[in-house]
């Protein structure tokens, strides 16, 4: 059921309201704006019916700071006012609401509003999660990739965990092309992604198609070691498919795994521990390929 806040500083109006549509669906009501604005940015609602007229700061005030943060820019807004001049309604519209409704509402017509504001946050929820998902795979792609980094490494720093980078690339592929042709190619990144990604389960964990045949993946809260020993499992699963390559280069399809655990600080960037993920790859490639090369903080290298 989708979730709906409520932020009205009248008890009476937000009840009605509730009552209007708590049979389709799940509801909260915040009668002080600083709390709506925190209650927004914590939970994951579908829509907002913001009161104009509240005490303290008003739904001007509020709908330009949801407006301003990341974390709840993205959820409509609808007006709830009884103001109903042409000028306060354009100052809402331009200052980011998608719709108005006024006081005394008929509660059809909130209904039908709210139905159709929740339909239009689906669609656009469905089509941005669609770009960036990877549509061979499945997986998350690039643009994703590039979404997830710097706030998954913005996270580590805030919690001062452990934080993993692992770049993957499938050996000699180039040569399984030649051999087996592209549609048997675009078969083994499939595999190999959904191999990757059942060893990378965790809320904490997130891996991507990073280009091509290659992939990256983030690990949090794990030292060098474990993620190290984890990556190796993701090796052998790859190998134990037994996918056949042609037998010159190898017999069976494989993967060399690059990464590096740190335990990122303020001021740390994300892309200087990137490229050292990438060496260690290059690393694996040049010590003979399906083998993991891993480097602690204090680049101390691990290998198979
Ligand atoms: P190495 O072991 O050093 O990684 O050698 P390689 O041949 O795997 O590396 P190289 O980068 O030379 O070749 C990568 C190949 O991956 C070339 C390209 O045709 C193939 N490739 C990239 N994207 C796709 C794809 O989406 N589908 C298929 N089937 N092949 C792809
Ligand atoms: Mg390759
Ligand atoms: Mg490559």
């Amino acid at each position: 059921m989708e979730k709906i806040l409520i932020i009205d500083d009248s008890a009476v109006q937000a009840a009605h309201l509730k009552s209007i549509l708590e049979e389709d669906y799940q509801i909260t009501v915040v009668q002080e704006p600083e709390k709506g604005l925190e209650y927004a940015s914590e939970q994951d609602f579908s829509l907002i019916l913001l009161d104009v007229v509240m005490p303290g700061m008003d739904g001007f005030v509020l709908l330009k700071k949801l407006q301003e943060e990341v974390a709840t820019r993205h959820i409509p807004v609808i007006l709830i006012t009884s103001l109903s001049d042409i000028e306060n309604e354009q100052r809402g519209l331009t200052l980011g609401a998608v719709d108005y409704i006024y006081k005394p509402f008929h509660p059809l017509i909130v209904k039908a509003r709210v139905n159709t504001h929740i339909k239009l946050y689906q669609y656009r929820k469905q089509v941005e999660y669609q770009s960036m998902t990877d549509q061979l795979t499945g997986i998350a792609n690039r643009r994703r990739y590039e979404r997830t980094s710097e706030q998954k490494w913005q996270e580590a720093i805030r919690l001062k965990v452990p934080f993993s980078i692992c770049m993957m690339d499938i050996d000699h592929f180039k040569k399984f092309n030649d051999t087996f042709g592209h549609p048997a190619g675009d078969t083994v990144i499939s595999s190999v992604a959904s191999t990757a990604g059942s060893y990378l389960r965790r809320n904490t964990d997130f891996l991507a198609r990073y280009g091509g045949e290659e992939f990256v993946a983030f690990m949090m809260g794990d030292e060098a070691k474990p993620a190290f020993e984890q990556m190796c499992r993701v090796r052998r699963a790859v190998e134990e498919l037994h996918i056949p390559h042609c037998g010159s280069v190898s017999e069976w399809v494989t993967i060399s795994i690059g990464g590096i655990t740190v335990r990122p600080k303020r001021g740390d960037s994300f892309s200087t521990y990137l490229k050292i993920a990438d060496a260690m790859l290059y690393d694996a490639k040049r010590f003979g390929r399906n083998q993991v090369v891993w480097n602690n903080e204090n680049m101390r290298q691990f290998k198979e």
